[in-house]
């Protein structure tokens, strides 16, 4: 009797562990994993930023593809990408394709240029159009905070501007993941064990956003 009375005990105790660790976005009616939606930003006839010939939509895809391989066998969580080629997709379409496939959020990997190159870092970006209480905005940070804590990249913080996320109502976010015109950060984005690291700490940053 007391062996039932434990077993109980336990599997009550199992059960109120699980309804705690669902955080703070509820599972879609039905539904037995979260849906979502990695862009690797640019591709075909948009190569994005060109820096010492490396081409960032080239990374963009590296990193999406090694996201894409570490979600796959975690269980709770279905991760599918906008593109797996070299090819472009039509930026409204790509919010589009997470909306129909039932995404509970988006986000686009790309990489950063700019003319000084003292300029080294991460960034997040959330569509001006968002109101402060937009989920949008927690899931750039726990984006933001995991890719920087992964890398030791300096954190240059969320920040908005005017994105075509703006077509859907979907939570989302992009993350620059450094920038190709920083010499230093170049070198470290064209290796691939920094970039398994950018891919872990997006990864992270979603199962964080997402309370797994
Ligand atoms: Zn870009």
């Amino acid at each position: 009797m007391a062996k039932l009375g434990i077993f109980i005990l336990t599997t009550a105790i199992w059960l109120l562990a699980i309804a705690l660790s669902a955080g703070n976005a509820a599972l879609p009616e039905g539904a037995r994993y979260f849906t979502v939606v990695i862009d690797a930003g640019h591709g075909g006839e948009d190569p994005g930023a060109i820096v010492a010939g490396v081409r960032e939509k080239d990374l963009d895809l590296a990193i999406a593809l090694r996201l894409l391989s570490l979600a796959q066998g975690f269980p709770g969580l279905r991760v599918l990408l906008t593109r797996t080629s070299d090819r472009y997709v039509d930026l409204v379409e790509r919010v589009r394709f997470a909306e129909r496939v039932g995404a509970v959020l988006y986000l686009s990997i790309h990489a950063n240029a700019c003319s000084d190159p003292g300029v080294c870092g991460v960034e997040t970006y959330v569509d001006n159009s968002r109101p402060p209480d937009d989920p949008s905005w927690a899931l750039a940070q726990a984006v933001q905070w995991a890719v920087c804590a992964e890398t030791g990249a300096p954190d240059r913080g969320v920040r908005t501007q005017r994105l075509y996320m703006r077509h859907t109502g979907l939570p989302a976010a992009l993350v620059e993941v450094g920038y190709l015109t920083c010499p230093t950060e170049r070198r470290k984005l064209l290796d691939p064990g920094y970039q398994e690291r950018i891919a872990q700490g997006i990864f992270q940053g979603i199962l964080d956003f997402l309370g797994l």
